[in-house]
C-alpha cells in the first residue's frame, strides 16, 4: 500500500536486473519452451535486440486438454541451459505448489499465470520465498482483487513482486483480451509495486505487440513481456501472437525511442 511505501519497490530478478528502476526491462522469449535448440536460439537473439530476461513456459495452463501442455521438467532443464548460455535470468510460470523446490535453482523468477492469480494456496506457498514473483492479473479480476493476490505473497514476508497487466476479458472479441493499459497508472498509484505489460497475450495478435508496448511505455510501465519464437507459424502454442526475431528488433528499437521520449 501507498500510505506505508511512499517510495516505489525496485525488484531485482539477477545483478543489474531491476524491474521498477529507471531502465525499461524487457522480458523476451518463445510461449512454451520446445526444445534445446529452439529455447537457446531465442534467448541468443533477444539478448542481443536488448531483452534482460528470458520467458518460456516449461508447465502450460492451456485452456484444452488436447492442446500441448509443455515439457515440465525437461522444459526447466532446457531453460537453465539456455540461462548457462546466455547469462539470462530465467521467468517461467508455475502452476502447482508442490514444485516450487525443482523450480527453485532453475529460475530467477517465479510467473504466476493469469489463471493461478488466485490460487491463493500457491500464492502462500511462494510467499515463503524470497525469489521474485511476476504476478499475471486474473483476465476478470478487479486491480483491487489483483492487490489482495499480491498482498498473499508479501504476507508470507516475500516483497519480490512484479504486478503484470496481460489484458481483461471484455465483449470486444477481435483482441483475445482487452489491454487495460488504465492498470498502469492505477496501479502505480495504489501499490509501491513495479508494473509490466504483456502486449502479446492482451492482443493476441502479432501486429499489435508493438503499439500495445508502446502504449505501455507511454503510460508508465516498468517493463514488457513479449512473446517471440524462432518460427511462429509452426509454434506449440501462441504463434498467432509470437514475434518473429525481425519483428522483436524493429520492436525494441521503437521500444527505445517512446522510452527516451516520456
Ligand atoms: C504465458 O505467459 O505464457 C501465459 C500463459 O500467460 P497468461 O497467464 O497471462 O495467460
Ligand atoms: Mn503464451
Amino acid at each position: 500500500n501507498r500510505k506505508f511505501h511512499p517510495d516505489n519497490s525496485v525488484v531485482e530478478i539477477a545483478p543489474g536486473v531491476a524491474v521498477g528502476g529507471k531502465k525499461l526491462v524487457v522480458m523476451a522469449g518463445p510461449c512454451s519452451v520446445e526444445s534445446e535448440e529452439q529455447i537457446i536460439d531465442v534467448a541468443k537473439h533477444v539478448q542481443a535486440d536488448g531483452a534482460a530476461v528470458l520467458r518460456g513456459g516449461a508447465w502450460k495452463p492451456r485452456s484444452s486438454p488436447y492442446s500441448f501442455q509443455g515439457l515440465k521438467a525437461e522444459g526447466l532443464e532446457l531453460l537453465h541451459k539456455a540461462h548457462e548460455a546466455t547469462g539470462l535470468p530465467v521467468v517461467t510460470e508455475i502452476t502447482n505448489p508442490a514444485h516450487i523446490d525443482i523450480f527453485m535453482d532453475k529460475c530467477d523468477c517465479f510467473q504466476v499465470g493469469a489463471r493461478n492469480m488466485q490460487n491463493f494456496e500457491l500464492l502462500k506457498e511462494l510467499g515463503q520465498t524470497r525469489k521474485p514473483i511476476l504476478l499475471k492479473r486474473g483476465f476478470a479480476n478487479t486491480m483491487e482483487e489483483f492487490l489482495m493476490s499480491a498482498e498473499y505473497i508479501m504476507a508470507g514476508g516475500n516483497e519480490n513482486v512484479i504486478l503484470c497487466e496481460r489484458g481483461i476479458r471484455t465483449y470486444e472479441k477481435y483482441t483475445r483480451n482487452t489491454l487495460d493499459i488504465s492498470a498502469v497508472p492505477v496501479l502505480k498509484r495504489m501499490s509501491h509495486l513495479p508494473v509490466i505489460v504483456d502486449p502479446s497475450h492482451a492482443g493476441g495478435i502479432y501486429w499489435m505487440v508493438e503499439p500495445l508496448a508502446k502504449a505501455a511505455v507511454a503510460a508508465g510501465a516498468d517493463g514488457l513481456m513479449i512473446e517471440v519464437h524462432n518460427d511462429p507459424a509452426h509454434a506449440l502454442s501462441d504463434g498467432a501472437q509470437s514475434l518473429t526475431y525481425d519483428s522483436f528488433h524493429h520492436t525494441m528499437n521503437a521500444l527505445r525511442a517512446v522510452a527516451a521520449a516520456v
